[in-house]
């Protein structure tokens, strides 16, 4: 099963696509985490992720494209995967359109996850004290919300316009967000 999963920054994305994968038995792909991984490396694209991502804008899309399409030809990501943090804009979401149409690769379901910008800031703030990420101070915060707002909210209606867009309310437990999705996937044939 090949899965997007999409919501603001906050939104749970990260934690649901954890649980999900164990679940399904397809790789989490979490485009921040492989830059993460890049900055503590010390690797080329670390170097140029940095400031960008301290800043809370997005990467060239181009850099992100390589990026993807090495980690979606993984032997692990054969039986599918589940997608956090890519496509982050329309040019991005066309790009993936096209990757997986030459991998003959379609996605199963692009679900958002939705929930209100209060709740995305508080638990911002409580992801800030307990995992230290250096994108997660208020400032850069504001900028990832507005980036989001501006160039990510179209690509849920890009999915939505394919037929492949589901919303869950993201509000409540983990447990009970997790439940909502395993629901649809359920609904859907695709667990
Ligand atoms: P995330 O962990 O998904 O919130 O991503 C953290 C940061 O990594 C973002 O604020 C961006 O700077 C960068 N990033 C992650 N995914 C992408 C993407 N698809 N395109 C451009 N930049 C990205």
């Amino acid at each position: 099963m090949r899965i997007v999963l999409l919501g603001a920054p906050g939104s749970g994305k990260g934690t649901q696509a954890a649980i999900l994968t164990e679940h399904l038995g397809v790789p989490h792909i979490s485009t921040g985490v492989l830059l993460r991984a890049a900055v503590e490396a010390g690797t080329e694209l670390g170097a140029k992720a940095r400031s960008i991502m301290d800043r809370g804008e997005l990467l060239p899309d181009d850099i992100m494209l390589d990026l993807i399409e090495e980690r979606l030809q993984a032997p692990d990501a054969e039986p599918g995967f589940v997608l956090d943090g890519y496509p982050r804009n329309l040019s991005q979401a066309a790009s993936l359109d096209g990757l997986l149409d030459r991998l003959e690769k379609p996605l199963d379901i692009a679900i958002q996850i939705d929930v209100d910008a209060e709740q995305v800031i508080r638990r911002i703030a409580r992801r800030a004290a307990e995992e230290g990420r250096s994108d997660d101070s208020e400032e850069t915060v504001r900028t990832r919300m507005q980036v989001y707002e501006e160039q990510t909210a179209p690509v849920v209606d890009h999915y939505a316009r394919k037929g492949l867009l589901t919303q869950v309310f993201g509000e409540g437990s983990i447990e009970d967000v997790n439940q909502r999705i395993m629901a649809v996937l359920k609904a859907e044939a695709i667990d």
